[in-house]
C-alpha cells in the first residue's frame, strides 16, 4: 500500500469540507503538492497515489528533480525567483507563483520568448507587510499589472499569491487571505481582466485559505511529513554530491 494515499485523501477531504463550508465547489481548489527537499522517489509515489500537480521553491533543486520524475507531473514554482534563473524557470514550470518585480517580469518574458514557452504567472503580494517576506506591496500591485499587460506576450497573468505570517493559529491568517481576494477583485474591476487564481494556504492554514477563496493551496508537510532541515537530496548542496 502506498503510504501517501491516507494523507492525500485526508488533505483532499479537508479541502472539500472547507470549500463546502464556504459555499464553494471542491473542484474549484487544486492541491499543489510541495515536494521541496524530497526526491523523485517521493514524487513517483505521490503520482501513484493520484497527485499530479507539484510545487518547488528552488530552481536548482527542480532542475535536478523534474527530469527524474514522472512525465505526467505538472510543476509550479512557488519560491522566490532571481532574474538569472528565469531561463531555467520558464522551461521547468508551467506556472510561476512568485513574480514580484518589473525586472523579473521582463526577464521571464524574454526567457519565455526565447524558449518558446507560455508560462502562467501570479503576482506575489506581501499582504502582511512583514519585512522578511517577498512580494509586492498592495500599493505596487496595480503598477505591476500595468507593466505585465503592456510589455508581455509570452506570459499570461492569471492570479495572485501570498504567504500569511507564521502563526500557529490558522484563524490569524484569515484577514490576510481575505485581503488578497479583495485585491484580486479590485484589479479585475480596474483592468477588466480575469484573475481566476488565488494561491494561498499551506499545511497550517489551507482550510482557512479555501474558505477565503483559494484556488491553489500549497501543501507539503501534511502530505509528506516534516522536512529535513537541510535538503539532503539537493544536487547543489555540495556535501551530498552523488547521494541518492
Ligand atoms: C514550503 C512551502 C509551502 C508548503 O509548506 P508546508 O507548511 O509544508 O505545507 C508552501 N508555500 C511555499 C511558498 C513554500 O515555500
Amino acid at each position: 500500500m502506498n503510504d501517501l494515499i491516507p494523507p492525500y485523501e485526508s488533505v483532499l477531504a479537508r479541502i472539500a469540507a472547507a470549500a463546502r463550508r464556504a459555499g464553494r465547489r471542491p473542484e474549484e481548489v487544486r492541491l499543489v503538492a510541495v515536494t521541496k527537499t524530497h526526491g523523485p522517489d517521493v514524487v513517483r509515489d505521490a503520482v501513484d497515489a493520484g497527485m499530479d500537480l507539484f510545487g518547488e521553491n528552488k530552481v536548482q533543486e527542480a532542475a535536478w528533480k523534474i527530469p527524474l520524475s514522472p512525465a505526467s507531473a505538472h510543476w509550479h514554482l512557488i519560491g522566490h525567483l532571481q532574474t538569472n534563473k528565469a531561463r531555467q524557470a520558464v522551461r521547468l514550470f508551467e506556472t510561476i507563483h512568485s513574480v514580484d518585480s518589473a525586472k523579473l517580469i521582463d526577464a521571464l518574458e524574454a526567457a519565455a520568448r526565447q524558449a518558446g514557452t507560455r508560462p502562467e504567472v501570479y503576482l506575489e503580494v506581501n499582504v502582511s507587510g512583514e519585512p522578511s517576506k517577498y512580494g509586492l506591496t498592495p500599493e505596487a500591485l496595480p503598477g505591476a499589472v500595468e507593466h505585465l499587460l503592456a510589455n508581455t506576450h509570452a506570459l499570461t497573468l492569471t492570479g495572485l499569491m501570498t504567504m500569511a505570517p507564521f502563526d500557529p493559529e490558522p484563524e490569524h491568517a484569515r484577514p490576510h487571505f481575505a485581503r488578497l481576494r479583495q485585491l484580486r477583485d479590485a484589479l479585475e474591476a480596474r483592468f477588466r481582466i480575469g484573475l481566476p487564481h488565488l494561491s494561498m494556504g499551506m499545511t497550517g492554514d489551507f482550510e482557512v485559505a479555501v474558505e477565503e477563496g483559494a484556488t491553489d493551496v500549497r501543501v507539503g508537510t501534511a502530505l509528506f511529513g516534516a522536512r529535513p532541515k537541510v535538503a539532503r537530496l539537493a544536487p547543489d548542496a555540495d556535501t551530498t554530491s552523488g547521494a541518492l
